[in-house]
């Protein structure tokens, strides 16, 4: 990837590079327009690179989400292919599991301390990607189509009547023909620039692990009796995710300061060897924190800001950013370019709907 300084000639301007941003940019960038992507701490640095990466086919049925996960599943299968690139995506058998008497349906890398309690999806319906490996492929195809990533740290907006004429980066004007925000749960900083709603931030703890021998292409949401879900995700490269523990952690204002609670993560540390003996002295490669972007509704915020013709924002898709990163990415493109999105309809994502007084 390279990056470049403030300077530029216009063209529309993708604020944060997560799973979001990486996304709409790929996809703008692949209708021929010129991207600049804006990234003040690093590609993949928060949420996109620290979640688990599940993706569920049909789990939104039923909801508003439904056509946005239904869409977004059937692009990642095609994704790997039409990008030419390997992020670990996977089908996987989904269960869930708990302490309770063994069926003989147990995964055979499962503690003896737990069982099958029911099957949750399968390899038609469930699968899994690496979401940093995601997101950084995504954001590098988008460089590699002609898109800039800079760096540096989005503080406010240049607005002219009711447009906006450019996006302020290290207190330098970056001129922008359009602008989406995709800011993660940092889109709340931007509250005090677009009449925007509430972007709220929960937090989650996470252990990463290389055991020496791979486990399965199972996925594990687990009942460990704590009242939480934690979920266990094996990936394509031989390493083991495990997350859980929800807490009200504060966001820190920039995206490097994020620290995890250390109670947090001594929990998953003792619950790790007791759900999968192999990781008991299998390295740890990460234990760490991040934030989901939430909304009043739980719905994301996908769409036109209210009141300006050419700000638009993509966040707060909560638990399943990595499943509808593609699906936002896509609808997002073709509002801006074409002015109507062809394979979701985004109207129950307006954020006109919940948008600040
Ligand atoms: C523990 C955990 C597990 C999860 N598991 C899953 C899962 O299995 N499946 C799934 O679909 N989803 C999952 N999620 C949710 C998913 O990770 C998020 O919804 C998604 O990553 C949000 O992506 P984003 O691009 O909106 O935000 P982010 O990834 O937060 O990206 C925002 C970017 O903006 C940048 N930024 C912030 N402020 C500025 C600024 N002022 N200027 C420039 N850049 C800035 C940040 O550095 C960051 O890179 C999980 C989340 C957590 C916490």
């Amino acid at each position: 990837m390279t990056e470049t300084d403030g300077s530029s000639p216009g063209g529309l301007v993708v604020c944060g590079a997560g799973a979001i941003g990486a996304a709409t940019a790929w996809f703008l960038a692949g209708r021929g327009v010129q991207v600049t992507v804006v990234e003040r701490h690093e590609p993949a640095g928060a949420a996109s690179g620290k979640s688990g990466g599940f993706l569920a086919a049909d789990w939104c049925d039923g909801t508003p989400l439904q056509a946005l996960a239904r869409r977004s599943f059937a692009l990642h299968a095609e994704l790997p292919g039409r990008v030419g690139r390997d992020w670990g995506y996977r089908r996987v058998d989904t269960l869930a599991v708990g302490p309770g008497r063994r069926t003989g349906h147990e995964p055979a890398w499962l503690g003896p301390g737990f069982a099958t309690l029911g099957v949750l999806g399968d390899r038609g319906s469930t699968a899994q990607v690496d979401p940093a490996a995601f997101t950084r492929a995504l954001l590098g195809a988008a460089l590699a189509l002609g898109a800039r990533l800079v760096a540096g740290r989005v503080e406010g907006l240049l607005r002219g009547g009711d447009r906006l004429e450019a996006v302020i980066v290290d207190g330098r004007p970056l001129r922008a023909d359009a602008v989406v925000l995709a800011l993660g749960p940092w889109t709340h900083l931007a509250s005090g620039w677009l009449p925007l709603p509430r972007v709220g931030a929960l937090a989650g703890h996470s252990l990463l692990f290389r055991p020496t021998v791979p486990l399965g292409a199972q996925a594990l949401f687990v009942s460990d009796g704590s009242g939480d879900t934690p979920e266990l995700f094996p990936r394509a490269d031989g390493t083991v995710y495990l997350c859980g523990r929800s807490t009200m952690t504060p966001l820190p204002d920039d995206p490097a300061a994020v620290r995890p609670d250390p109670r947090a993560i001594a929990e998953l540390r003792a619950l790790a060897p007791r759900l999968a003996p192999a990781l008991a002295d299998a390295p740890l490669l990460a234990a760490q924190v991040c934030h989901r972007p939430v909304t009043a509704d739980h719905l994301p915020l996908i769409g036109p800001v209210p009141g300006r013709r050419n700000a638009y924002v993509a966040t707060g898709h909560g638990p399943w950013g990595i499943l509808n990163a593609p699906a936002t990415g896509e609808a997002l493109a073709e509002l801006i370019l074409d002015g109507t999105p062809r394979h979701v309809d985004l109207r129950p994502f307006d954020p006109a709907r919940l948008a600040a007084a």
